[in-house]
């Protein structure tokens, strides 16, 4: 159980208060705050006059040369140093910033270049304790961001190119039956570095919607939500151990009634979603807030908490009211002028300090299995041996405990395998700084930085996707009986020593070695060959790569896009030279080749045979790979689908002058029959 902490931070006077001449009403003294009404009525009971409110922590920021200033610095100190406690504990933390149009939250909560605020200094400190930790025990850890917007009841990813919310571009919320409500795909982002979150966060605060209103010229229209996924993975003895802590820090938008900042139109319309959320997150925090207070009494049962009333408060259900630990800063103007919006603030602070959470340490579900069983098999041992001294203990009980005894040892051991492979096999990819995996909805995107090598490969059976990169320096190819491996690549006729790749400042070279039979693009190279963005190569009569340089293809994608790129080019050139060359390249290396020339009603008829057809160099290059006719071949194939599939005879592959010759005759096509060398 634990109790949400509630700060209260006041920020110093703004241009617009100082010129109105405000008066500073606020007045904070060790963890309490006072409010003073402006204008005080003559004869009011000077206890109407002030109010007094006390919190867990009051942040006096009004004046830099005051002694009790608290500063960004101070703020992390207090609050961030417990939420990276909690994240290396395995709790869940949760940090919301809560007040008034430009009190101070996105500046608590962001910060600016100069000054930073809590998500960046809390991805900081993560990042220097996993630094500290990593020397000190075998301890590893993986991080991953997300950082979504929630605008007018609906969700955008801020990390993710996004259609307009108009054309659909929202994304869903979902309930997983044990994890709660989700954003469905959301991107998530794996950090290696506190300069990876900061160009994530740099890249999110440039999306998200800002619009001006009467009382903050940039203030946020939007609730944002920044999630770190943080997980570790140690072992204690030969027990493995994975936590996992979801640290959600949240920028919520102002909380001002829609007539104080003379809201018309579409800012009328946020205002009224805004003020939908907010009136929500406080009906959700007072109906907690009577749960704490009424404890185990009857009416417990009968408090109803309105989380799915809207988007903002389904989504924080967990932090606000469960598995979390919670922070609440509440940020306040000191101004005279703005009494009745800070008087609110502080009374939804009071309230929300009686909410009381139930944190529990996240472990993952494999780690606990394997040390329930270690448990049971020390038990089952104790068992044995009892039983070993006891006279007339019954044999077959015996027999049945040793073995489940071997059963669960067994089953320890497995497990811990299975993690261990699963915890280091992603880790040390994860490590090498060039390799960062994204998941995208339903797809994982693999992003390499270095030039690299991705394997095609002939084989049908083979699923997983080979990619060599290659470091700043010399790559040697080599095959598998070579001693000093680097990269590794099976395949016939392959020497020892086949070719040499260097990578010097992101020109990469490829140098045949003596001997050796290596094809760029379809033709055969003896000497140095520089390599371009996307050229085909063949080592000898085997693996066929296909080079990728990231850098240099973005360049290409930007000049394209901007039309600096005529088709003349000799970049593009080179990339349609490899894209045609694939299929030769496919051709030499294909067996007996039987070229022939096909009326399509001669097609037809072949076609009743199941053909396998390798699109070497199709319209266009994402259709390239292996596929088989009837399921989705081009526009004049796709006539024939279903016809197809009885024996496995012959290999079809298709030419670059398809699509050509289609378009001139429409009635001759030709192919390059291949036969299956079985
Ligand atoms: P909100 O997010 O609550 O709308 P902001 O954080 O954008 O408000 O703050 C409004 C303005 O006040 C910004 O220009 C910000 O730099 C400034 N500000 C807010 N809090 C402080 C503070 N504690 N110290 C200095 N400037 C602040
Ligand atoms: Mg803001």
């Amino acid at each position: 159980m634990s109790s949400v902490r509630v700060a209260v931070r006041v920020r110093p006077l703004n241009k617009r208060e100082k010129r109105l001449s405000s008066k500073v009403i606020i007045h904070m003294r060790g963890n309490t705050t006072s409010i003073h009404k402006p204008s005080a009525v003559r004869g009011e009971k000077l206890k109407d006059r002030g109010k007094m409110f006390s919190y867990d922590y009051c942040f006096d920021s009004v004046d830099a040369d005051s002694p009790t200033f608290s500063s960004q610095e101070k703020i992390f100190k207090d609050l961030g140093s417990d939420v990276l406690k909690a994240a290396f504990d395995g709790y869940n933390y949760c940090v919301f910033a809560y007040g008034q149009t430009g009190s101070g939250k996105s500046y608590t909560m962001m910060g600016n270049k100069v000054d930073k605020g809590l998500i960046p200094r809390i991805c900081e400190g993560l990042f220097l304790e996993i630094s500290n930790r990593s020397g000190s025990d075998s301890m590893s850890f993986h991080m991953e961001v997300s950082y979504l917007e929630i605008y007018n009841e609906r969700v955008q990813d801020l990390l993710k190119k996004r259609l307009p919310y108009s054309e659909g571009g929202a994304l869903k919320v979902r309930e997983h039956p044990t994890d709660g409500p989700y954003v469905e795909n959301l991107s998530k982002h794996v950090v290696l570095s506190q300069s990876n979150v900061e160009s994530l966060i740099t890249l999110g605060n440039a999306t998200r919607t800002i619009a001006s209103t009467g009382m903050n010229d940039f203030s946020s229209r939007s609730h944002t939500i920044f999630t770190i996924i943080f997980t570790q993975g140690w072992f204690d003895g030969e027990l493995p151990h994975e936590r996992h802590s979801k640290i959600q820090l949240v920028d919520l938008a102002g909380s001002e009634r829609a007539d104080g900042t003379q809201a018309v139109g579409t800012r009328l319309k946020e205002s009224a979603n805004i003020n939908k959320s907010l009136i929500t997150l406080n009906s959700v925090i007072s109906a907690l807030a009577d749960l704490a207070v009424s404890g185990q009494s009857a009416k417990k049962k009968q408090i109803f908490i309105p989380y799915r009333n809207s988007v903002l408060t389904w989504l924080l259900k967990d932090s606000l009211g469960g598995n979390t630990r919670t922070t609440i800063i509440a940020t306040i103007s000191p101004a005279d002028v703005n009494y009745e919006e800070t008087l609110t603030t502080l009374r939804f602070a009071r309230r929300a300090k009686n909410i009381i959470n139930t944190p529990t340490v996240n472990e993952d579900g494999s780690t606990k299995v394997v040390r329930e069983l270690k448990a049971e098999v020390t038990r089952l041992r104790s068992l044995l041996a009892e039983a070993a001294q006891v006279f007339d203990v019954h044999w077959a009980t015996s027999v049945k405990q040793k073995e489940k005894l071997q059963y669960n040892q067994e089953k320890v051991k497995t497990l811990a395998k299975q993690w261990i492979t699963k915890w280091r096999g992603a880790q040390s990819i994860l490590e090498e700084e060039s390799v960062a995996l994204r998941k995208e909805g339903s797809r994982v995107i693999l992003d390499c930085r270095l030039p690299h090598l991705i394997g095609l490969s002939e084989d049908c059976l083979t699923t997983g996707i080979l990619l060599y990169y290659l470091k700043e320096g010399k790559t040697w190819i080599q095959n598998e009986a070579s001693c000093c491996q680097e990269t590794v690549l099976s395949g016939p006729e392959l020497p020892r020593e086949h070719c040499l790749l260097e990578n010097c400042a992101g020109i990469v070279t490829l140098f045949p070695q003596d001997g050796a039979l290596c094809s760029v693009n379809g033709s055969a190279v003896t000497h140095p060959c520089q390599l371009t963005q996307g050229a085909i190569i063949q080592l000898g009569g085997g693996p066929i790569l296909r080079f990728n340089h990231p850098a240099k293809a973005s360049q290409l994608k930007e000049k394209q896009q901007s039309g600096l790129l005529s088709s003349s080019s000799q970049a593009l050139t080179d990339l349609s030279k490899s894209a045609e060359n694939l299929s030769e390249v496919k051709l030499q290396n294909s067996g007996p080749v039987l070229k022939e020339t096909l009326s399509l009603e001669q097609f037809s008829s072949r076609a009743e045979m199941h053909f396998r057809v390798k699109e070497a160099s199709g319209m266009s290059r994402s259709r390239r790979g292996t596929r088989v006719i009837n399921q989705g071949q081009g526009s004049c194939l796709g006539a024939r689908r279903g016809r197809l599939g009885v024996e496995p005879v012959l290999q079809v592959v298709r030419q670059r002058k398809f699509h050509q010759g289609m378009a001139a005759s429409n009635r001759h096509v030709s192919w390059a029959l291949v036969m299956d060398v079985a």
